[in-house]
């Protein structure tokens, strides 16, 4: 392994004898089998048990690595930072071993034979990427605890077997292994991107298109049978849009993760036959959902499957960055809403708030090239670019497509795009290039060149053409600048009512005393029941000429008024709607978008 920043050329500008003698492709390995334990006894310590044992052949050192990164997730977090009690033994009896790096184990075998190596994994993050427990539960990702073996490539295959209390339940889109609590993978990528839920949680199932979607939802009460009943509803549409854009469902079985709590970050993570969403409590019923379950259903296809050349293969002992997170991301947001619009969950004016939403937001965000905020997530930038790549990549989609179906008489959309890079790259093994992509652009347009485009918008800073387009397609934009007032709090909800949970320092609570652990009972003349009341309160109030409202919060036993100073702060807000009168074509594309058909 050799760190992805030592490149060859800095690499022989310093030659360092400690690189030359550290061993760093590892010897071979066979017959893999890893052992997870998630009892009782174990996420009571909010510890994972994990063991990985092989053969091999000569005492030639076994170099072990654990991955920096879950794909999806473009953040290294290391994931050596959770692992302890690291040993290995053969026969019974430990072995020597020591680290060469963070996340890097050197194991000198005694003999030919079968070796074991344990350690423990703290499972406490509240993260979709990262393992997690309570007292009856376990979730963890295959890159969290799954060592490979340095140097010796992905494609080896291996068993899992879960110990677990008899009475828990397991679930996983990864095969089972005849036994009991075995599963198997082909290969080191397959094997890291079937997470797990073990332990008491809702599960059930339905079919689509002939494939089982299931739903494995915790807490087990958060399913109930009418979440339940609408969530398979959602889903059955979804998909089917989604599988009509790419001709078929690539997967034996999809699972709908979900873990419902009052402190989770929200959002999801997507792998190739299942998604990790987290929602608040509060949101379980949320309109958002179905969007956000799209979005990750979409990625079974772009990104797990078909992906930019620079990740493919995976590399998961450091940052993969690639330029193309604009059409993973991004264009995986413009079909998160066409799939909920094509499906039949939401509606055409839903449709036009969520490019609404795209338009706002690239609007408001700094001026920078779309392919040079996909190479950012790995770094956190602070300059208000983190995530751009996903509403404007998702605003080129759109603009794309429209672009094609206009230039091709709607013979052609941004679909045959996506299908036909699908099956030429994806299915012939590898990934797409920037030659790729753009060929298949102009194809699909009737052979227009889209250079100029990339240069300008893509990888270059212009504005987006967005009115000119959008009028192809019968489309217009307007955006209002809203000054709404801003409280400067964090909330929790639960059924009782809505706390304060964060106050920021000179925000307007901070100024009224509102206090973290106070209740909110109604700020001005909005009774606050639930987060959408917040919603009510900026329109209500918003450009008010008034400096105070009165806030009421329940104390401990008291109930208190207090007095908030109006703060107003500028957002801007896009309306998308359709030209009256628009042309035939112009409809016809439009109609084309939303419905998924051409001509
Ligand atoms: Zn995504």
């Amino acid at each position: 392994m050799v760190r992805s920043l030592l490149s060859a050329a800095v690499a022989l500008a310093c030659v360092s004898p400690v690189m030359a003698q550290t061993p760093r492709t590892s010897a071979p390995i066979s017959d893999v089998r890893y052992e997870i334990t998630a009892d009782s006894a174990s996420v009571g310590r909010h510890q994972l048990g994990a063991s990985m044992t092989f053969h091999v052949n000569s005492t030639a050192p076994v170099v072990l690595a654990i991955p920096a990164w879950s794909p999806g997730h473009y953040v290294l977090v290391w994931f050596a930072r959770r692992m302890s009690q690291f040993a290995a033994e053969q026969d019974g009896a430990p072995l020597a071993w020591k680290k060469l790096d963070y996340q890097t184990w050197e194991i000198t075998p005694r003999s030919a034979g079968t070796v074991r190596v344990s350690f423990k994994y703290l499972a406490d993050a509240v993260d979709r990427a990262v393992a997690w427990t309570a007292s009856n539960f376990a979730f963890f990702n295959g890159t969290n605890v799954f060592l490979y073996p340095v140097g010796r490539g992905f494609n080896w295959p291996a068993q899992v077997t879960i110990r677990t209390e008899p009475s828990w339940r397991i679930a996983t889109g990864m095969d089972p292994a005849p036994g009991t609590n075995n599963f198997q993978a082909s290969n080191y990528h397959d094997l890291t991107d079937h997470p797990f839920y073990v332990g008491r949680f809702a599960f059930d199932s339905t079919q689509v298109a002939n494939k089982w979607i299931r739903l494995a939802f915790y807490p087990a009460a958060s399913l109930t049978p009418a979440r339940r009943d609408r969530t398979f509803d959602q889903i059955r549409k979804i998909f089917t849009a989604h599988i009509a854009v790419f001709g078929e469902a690539p997967f034996r079985n999809y699972t709908l993760f979900q873990r419902s709590d009052t402190v989770v970050n929200g959002g999801g993570l997507e792998h190739q036959a299942s998604q990790v969403d987290e929602v608040l409590t509060s949101q379980l019923d949320a309109g958002y959902l179905p969007g956000l379950y799209s979005h990750e259903a979409f990625h079974a296809w772009n990104v797990k499957r078909l992906r930019p050349a620079d990740m493919v293969p995976y590399r998961y002992d450091d940052a993969q960055p690639t330029t193309w997170l604009w059409v993973s991301e991004g264009v995986t947001d413009y079909y998160g809403e066409l799939g909920t619009i094509r499906g039949g969950v939401t509606d055409s004016l839903a449709f036009f708030n969520g490019i609404g939403g795209f338009i706002a937001s690239t609007a408001g965000a700094p001026g920078i090239a779309v392919s040079d905020a996909a190479l950012s997530p790995w770094i956190s930038p602070t300059d208000g670019s983190g995530g751009l790549y996903y509403p404007k990549g998702a605003l080129i989609g759109f603009l794309l497509d429209i672009m094609i179906r206009d230039g091709s008489n709607n013979r052609s959309s941004l679909d045959h795009v996506m299908r036909t890079l699908y099956n030429n790259t994806y299915k012939r093994g590898r990934g797409f290039t920037s030659a790729d992509w753009w060929g298949e652009v102009g194809r699909a347009a009737g052979g227009k060149s889209f250079t100029e485009f990339a240069r300008r918008y893509v990888d270059g800073r212009e504005p987006l053409p967005v009115d000119s387009v959008m009028r192809l397609a019968g489309m217009q934009s307007r955006s209002d600048t809203l000054r709404e007032p801003r409280l400067g709090i964090s909330t929790a909800t639960d059924s009782s009512g809505l706390t304060v949970t964060g106050v920021s320092a000179g925000g307007a609570a901070s100024a009224a005393g509102i206090r973290a652990g106070d209740r909110l009972i109604s700020l001005g003349d909005v009774a606050i029941t639930n987060d959408d009341a917040f919603d009510t309160f900026r329109q209500k109030y918003n450009g008010t000429a008034l400096t105070t409202l009165p806030v009421v919060v329940r104390r401990g036993t008291e109930t208190l008024t207090l007095q908030l100073p109006v703060r107003l702060f500028t957002r801007v807000v896009t309306v998308v709607a359709s030209i009256p009168g628009a042309s035939e074509k112009a409809v016809r594309i439009r109609n084309g978008i939303m419905r998924g058909t051409t001509q």
